[in-house]
């Protein structure tokens, strides 16, 4: 049994744990604002600019009605932090004009519709790169590990 200690201080990464370009698209990982134990796989695949949103274990996301919902603006705003605007612009061919402020203006300049993604792709993704971040060994419980529960481990 490892001690389950709370961490001092929630990181900033608990509501965006996970952001790339990859595989043609804006992808990643948003926890739920409301369920600490439900994460949401957020995408939108540059060119078309089709976005999904689904739990990890593939649920829709209820917010996605006709529009991008919230974890894909977080999503977007994540990512331009991450990268800066103008390549998460470039990557999904985005005509960002005069320039864009956030991603909630980015998203506004998508013109594409909801679409069929696999949470689970992405989702291991997420699972790999958390294995890469090579940790170190700690009786603290780390935040990223919050999100292992959310795979099934309470069925
Ligand atoms: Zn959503």
């Amino acid at each position: 049994m490892v001690a389950v200690v709370p961490p001092a201080r929630p990181r900033k990464l608990a509501k965006v744990p996970f952001v790339e370009l990859a595989d043609g698209r804006l992808q990643g990982v948003v926890s739920s604002g409301s369920d600490v134990e439900r994460v949401y796989v957020s995408s939108v695949t540059a060119g078309t600019h089709g976005y999904q949103c689904s739990t990890n274990n593939n649920r829709p996301c209820g917010g996605l009605r006709g529009m991008p919902c919230k974890h894909l603006h977080a999503l977007a705003d994540e990512a331009v932090l991450q990268y800066g605007v103008d390549r998460v612009a470039r990557y999904l061919r985005v005509d960002i004009g005069d320039g864009l402020a956030d991603g909630s203006e980015l998203l506004a300049r998508l013109d594409g519709q909801p679409e069929p993604a696999s949470a689970a792709v992405v989702f291991s993704r997420f699972l790999r790169h958390l294995s890469y971040l090579e940790l170190p060994v700690s009786t603290v419980v780390l935040p990223e590990l919050h999100w292992f529960p959310a795979t099934g481990a309470g069925r």
